[in-house]
């Protein structure tokens, strides 16, 4: 295989972008020219970008790179979702240092075209250079709604359900394991990483998905949130940046937050609080939102939501209520990266 300064920065681009067919009606003109067109008709054309460097938003040294291809993709699409629109197409842009071959490039892009496959996204372009050290990735991405559809952070009503997808905590379980295991090969590479049976846990945090199928329950029950954010940097900053931007005040309950078993094990295992990776750790990229309470009877028992609390008047503040009744005032502790 030959070098990336060998291939030089036209081959390179012709080698990640070969092959690439167009996957939706939207996508006019896609890699090859100044600039992608795209057309959106009479829908309104959602746009979102994110910027990922190497020792900040992620650690190679027990991140493969198709995983951080795939997550790159990922964490724009679920931004895309959280404004209940439909991700169509995306950017990438990749800054390189001599350092990486042209296998590690490849596996990136495998990734990256999964993640689009997967979710019916079309790559529509992008930008190559080279960096000092380390590797950046920055992706942009579009997603399109009808007129009136989009949900923001700013829409909720005191006496609303509170909601999120899936299960929390997981993704940052997954981060605590991959850095304790990372630490024991530090101190004795003959180590192996212990890292059986945490399956789910690490799929959390290197395969996060987009909750897509979440958007599109919505459209199928004919339910609008009154307001929806992704979960990124922990559940109680997203409920903060909600309840501040929608004017009102929060009430939840710890006993309704949905953990995973393996989380929870693993959070026993460090003798944490389950419900501390819930609150406050970050990455695991599912839905939280709000409901008018006439929805309810829409979502009473699906497997997919969990209604967690509700929304309350602004004075009464963000509460967590916990199990054996005490109250806390939530706290935004938010995700730093590392
Ligand atoms: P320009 O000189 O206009 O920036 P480039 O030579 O950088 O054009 O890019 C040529 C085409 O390849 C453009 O359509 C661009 O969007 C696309 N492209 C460049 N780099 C990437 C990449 N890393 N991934 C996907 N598409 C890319
Ligand atoms: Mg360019």
């Amino acid at each position: 295989m030959p070098s990336i300064s060998e291939l030089g920065e036209f081959g390179l681009i012709d080698r990640l972008t070969k092959d690439l067919k167009i996957k939706n009606k939207s996508t006019i003109k896609a890699v090859g020219d100044d600039a992608a067109v795209l057309d959106y008709g009479k829908k309104q054309m959602v746009l979102t970008t994110d910027l990922l460097i190497e020792g900040i938003h992620f650690d190679l040294s027990y991140t493969p790179l198709k995983h951080l291809g795939y997550k790159s993709v990922v964490v724009n699409l679920s931004d895309v979702c959280a404004m209940n629109a439909v991700p169509k197409q995306i950017t990438v842009s990749i800054a390189i240092s001599n350092r990486f071959t042209l296998e590690a490039v490849d596996e990136l892009y495998v990734g990256i075209h999964a993640a689009c496959d997967r979710y019916n996204v079309d790559l529509v372009g992008g930008d190559t250079s080279s960096s000092v050290t380390g590797l950046l990735i920055s992706i942009t991405a579009v997603g399109e709604v009808d007129k009136g559809r989009a949900v923001y952070r700013n829409g909720a009503k005191p006496n609303d359900l509170i909601c999120v997808s899936g299960d929390l905590g997981g993704a940052f379980a997954g981060l605590k394991l991959l850095q304790r295991e990372k630490e024991v090969y530090k101190s004795n590479p003959e180590m192996q990483p212990e890292l059986k049976g945490y399956d789910y846990i690490l799929q959390r945090q290197l395969k996060p998905e987009a909750r897509l199928d979440i958007i599109k329950l919505f459209e199928e029950l004919k339910i609008k949130p009154s307001s929806m954010i992704d979960i990124s940097d922990g559940l109680s900053s997203e409920i903060m940046h909600i309840t501040k931007q929608s004017l009102c005040g929060s009430r939840i309950y710890d006993e309704k937050l949905p953990i995973a078993y393996e989380t929870e094990k693993f959070a026993e295992e460090l003798l944490m609080l389950p419900s501390v990776f819930a609150l406050n750790g970050g990455e695991d990229y599912e839905l939280l939102f709000t409901l008018a309470q006439d929805d309810f009877k829409k979502i009473e028992g699906n497997p997919l939501i969990s209604v967690i609390g509700y929304t309350s008047k602004p004075a009464e503040g963000n509460c967590l209520e916990g199990r054996d009744g005490s109250e806390v005032e939530l706290e935004a502790q938010g995700w730093r990266h590392q």
